[in-house]
């Protein structure tokens, strides 16, 4: 039942299991954040963390930090923890690098794996980085790969016994559409091919189950729905019985089986420690392994029935409020293919979304005519929810948008 008055929708607020997870986020006054599939914001837990680690651990411990305080571990540690999430077995994640460079190690390992292929499937619904990722890959190893770029609804029936891999985002970062990762990924073993999944937009936004799905490799960011602060290290999965077999196009001491013999040749470590390369920002590894705290006790189905909920209210009644402004849903309606996010198509979108921050309500815009909004229940209400759609449909019905100063584009959208 979609609540229908801002009574019902505090009411759900109150007997909301996140009302719990609220409290663990140092949220400003006076905003309504709905940019936490940008940018997550601080758990307070982080803060304090991050003092101690900067003040004894490195200040006082030094070095010897490395084993005292686990610092040497870290990357696999907080892996663990985010494939709790993602549903990964232990040993198969490693928090690594930025997205980016994740993707392109796993790239790199999945066209070894299939040397006799030459075609890397993929959509027009992926995030274009990794798009640009895959370009920049092939053309260094000059060896004829091809980057096939398809339509998200083409993929399911364009593999070819020349597919090496699929790479895919799981969720349009735009739209919000989701895959279906099990039937692809069933689809890509079929034809022979290995997959890639990205899931930005799906680890902390719904349950996602890779070792379910028989997932061969993954990355995802930790600064969106899980919080690690910005630039926070990315994540990489490798499916367990790949871990041995898998070559990592990047070899540094990290990923070597004894980096602390110094041996002039370069040896695999067992497992998903191949994947490492350098050493890891610790700063920034301490921060994502406080911020996962708050996923501590979080039932992942709960989550989901918050986010579907809030992402219906949403869709009402912004719909109902702005009939007149030509707002259009973009993605599908059927939940079921939706991550956690709700975007509409609406004119003026740039200086609409500018009119919406300036006003306390944060999402972002994204070319050429959308406005984004991220639904989090880990600290978004359904009376957040329905306080946003009355104040974007204020700004559309007195066009608020409409002023000099909303329509400068600034660098990041
Ligand atoms: C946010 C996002 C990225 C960003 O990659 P970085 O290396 O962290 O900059 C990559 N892919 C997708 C699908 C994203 O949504």
């Amino acid at each position: 039942m979609i609540p229908s008055s801002r009574e019902e929708c505090e009411a759900l607020d109150e007997a909301s299991p996140f009302a719990r997870t609220r409290e663990l986020f140092d949220l400003p006054n006076g905003v309504i954040y709905l940019d936490g599939n940008s940018l997550g914001p601080l758990p307070k837990v982080v803060t304090s963390r991050l003092s101690r680690v900067v003040e004894e651990e490195w200040g006082q411990s030094l070095i010897t930090s490395w084993n005292r305080h686990g610092w040497f571990d870290l990357p696999r540690k907080v892996g663990d923890r985010i494939g709790r999430l993602i549903g990964s077995v232990p040993g198969s994640v490693v928090a690594i690098d930025t997205l980016s460079v994740a993707l392109y190690r796993l790239l790199g390992a999945a066209l070894t794996l299939r040397p006799n292929r030459r075609t890397i499937l993929t959509d027009t619904g992926n995030f274009p980085n990794d798009l640009y990722i895959a370009q920049g890959l092939t053309r260094f190893l000059g060896q004829g790969h091809e980057v096939r770029i398809v339509e998200p609804d083409a993929v399911a029936s364009a593999f070819s016994p020349d597919t090496a891999v699929v790479m895919l985002t799981e969720v349009d970062y735009r739209t919000g559409r989701r895959h279906d990762m099990a039937d692809l990924t069933a689809r890509a073993h079929a034809a022979g091919a290995l997959t890639i999944w990205d899931l930005a937009h799906s680890a902390g936004a719904f349950p996602v189950d890779l070792q379910g799905v028989n997932a061969d490799f993954a990355v995802g960011c930790a600064y969106k729905y899980l919080n690690g602060g910005p630039g926070a290290p990315a994540f990489l999965y490798v499916r367990p019985d790949l871990q041995d077999e898998v070559r990592p196009p990047i070899t540094g001491w990290w990923g070597h089986a004894e980096p602390f013999e110094f041996s002039l040749d370069f040896k695999p470590a067992h497992g998903i420690t191949r994947m490492q390369c350098g050493t890891q920002p610790i700063l920034s590894l301490s921060a994502l392994d406080a911020a996962l705290d708050v996923w501590d006790g979080v039932d992942m189905t709960a989550l989901r029935r918050e986010s579907e909920a809030l992402q219906a209210l949403f869709i009402d009644h912004a719909e109902k409020l702005c009939a007149r402004h030509h707002l259009r849903l973009a993605g599908p309606r059927d939940m079921s293919m939706r991550g956690s996010q709700v975007s509409f198509h609406v004119s003026e979108a740039y200086a609409v979304m500018q009119a919406l921050i300036a006003e306390g309500v944060i999402g972002d815009f994204r070319a050429p005519d959308l406005i984004r909004f991220g639904l989090t229940p880990l600290y978004t209400r359904f009376s957040d929810v329905w306080d946003a759609a009355a104040t974007l449909a204020n700004i559309l019905d007195e066009r608020r948008w409409d002023r000099p100063e909303f329509r400068i584009r600034k660098p990041v959208t």
